[in-house]
């Protein structure tokens, strides 16, 4: 099989790593040139865009900011997966926000703005701390604004009377006090049948993911089945086929939906060590029409995020469980460059690797890792 990946990243790259053994062959489109590169090593494989498509059996994306142009093309083919309209959604909150209305699934209270007038009031209605969101390009906390007095505001206002909003819509969202962060992440085949991956728990800095645990802490079946319900609703609305991750807000026994990415998630790393089948194989079988592998996490995992840094000892594979994958960037302020997968037989051992971790990485990029492991500890 020959699969055309559109994006040319770190998650093309691990989608290519998992199809080698099932021979399926991967290219991927640097949609910045239209270039069709091999994604480990990314040597310009000197093909058209037009004939990568006419050779591949399967097309997909390895992010949501696709081109439109690209994504209409790619869909004529009537090869994309999953479909346009489901990259849409994860490319546009617009969208995504009307699909968790017609899908009747509880998300943060928000208004779309189309025009700056519409924000006048809109502490009245939504509440002192507002979030507010471009809704389209936003990335890792990007194209983000937070409001927690009205001079926010106003110092916001004059930014965004020079934004055409009418073109590109801002959600003003309510800052929910949510106890935690969770996602779910899972592969449809084309059949509608599933492998769910148990919710993972996840804890941001500055608006970027840094550490994710696999089964989340303290999790019941009650919590999973209600995130699972919710996924079934969205891909059965959009008619999904690949691995999909759905990001959570846990308020209390509720579960509200953040956002939706229509593809393999960062949070779903872990699943590479932690469960049989990892994320990036089962989006493979799932686009290719092979049976799904079996999801269920066999320990307890994590996956770290290394942020923005890429000097220090390797040696750190040398401690039991622990995995380094990593992607081959130079390094930038606040760029994804590796991440480290860590399974454990407890959270409390988990902890434990978390500390032992500690001892060979430069811990300002790593700000959670810590408080994480002291807060596994108390599991
Ligand atoms: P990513 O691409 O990393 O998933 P993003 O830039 O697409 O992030 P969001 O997931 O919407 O943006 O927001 C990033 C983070 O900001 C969330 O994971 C959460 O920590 C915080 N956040 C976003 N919206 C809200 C909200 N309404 N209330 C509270 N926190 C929020
Ligand atoms: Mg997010």
């Amino acid at each position: 099989m020959n699969v055309l990946v559109y994006g040319s990243g770190q998650l093309a790259r691990m989608m290519y790593l998992a199809g080698s053994p099932l021979n399926i062959n991967i290219q991927a489109v640097d949609v910045a040139t239209n270039k069709i590169v091999n994604p480990v090593t990314k040597r310009n494989l000197k093909i058209s865009l037009d004939d990568a498509i006419a050779n591949a059996d399967v097309l997909t994306v390895e992010f949501e900011h696709v081109p439109e142009a690209l994504l209409e093309q790619a869909e004529q083919s009537g090869k994309l997966a999953p479909n346009m309209r489901s990259i849409l959604v994860g490319a546009d909150r617009v969208r995504e926000k009307q699909l968790l209305a017609l899908a009747n699934i509880p998300n943060c209270e928000h208004e779309i703005i189309t025009n700056v007038a519409q924000l006048d009031g809109i502490t009245e209605r939504l509440g002192d701390k507002i979030i507010l969101k471009s809704s389209r390009d936003g990335y890792d906390g990007y194209g983000q604004w937070r409001v927690s007095q009205q001079s926010d505001l106003d110092e916001l206002i004059t930014v965004f009377n020079h934004l055409d909003l009418e073109k590109v819509p801002i959600i003003a969202e309510k800052m929910c006090p949510f106890d935690r962060e969770l996602s779910l992440v899972g592969s449809v085949d084309s059949e509608g049948n599933v492998a769910l991956y148990p919710l993972a728990q996840n804890t941001h800095f500055e608006g970027q993911l840094h550490v994710s645990i696999a089964p989340a802490p303290e999790l019941n079946d009650t919590l999973q089945q209600k995130a699972e319900s919710i996924f079934a609703a969205l891909a059965s609305q959009m008619e999904y086929v690949g691995t999909l991750a759905v990001e959570l807000f846990q308020v209390g026994d509720d579960l509200l939906v953040n956002e939706l990415a229509p593809r393999v998630h960062n949070s779903g790393h872990w699943s590479m060590q932690g469960a049989d089948t990892c994320q990036f194989e089962n989006h493979l079988r799932a686009i290719c029409g092979l049976p799904l592998g079996d999801s269920h996490a066999d320990k307890i995992s994590a996956m770290v995020n290394i942020i923005g840094v890429s000097s220090f000892s390797k040696n750190l594979i040398g401690i039991p469980g622990v995995h380094l994958h990593w992607y081959g960037k130079e390094v930038r302020e606040k760029r994804k460059m590796g991440h480290i997968n860590v399974t454990a037989n407890s959270y409390a051992d988990l902890g434990k690797k978390f500390e032992q971790l500690g001892e060979f990485l430069p811990m300002q990029h790593f700000p959670r890792l810590l408080t994480q492991a002291s807060k596994l500890a108390k599991q």
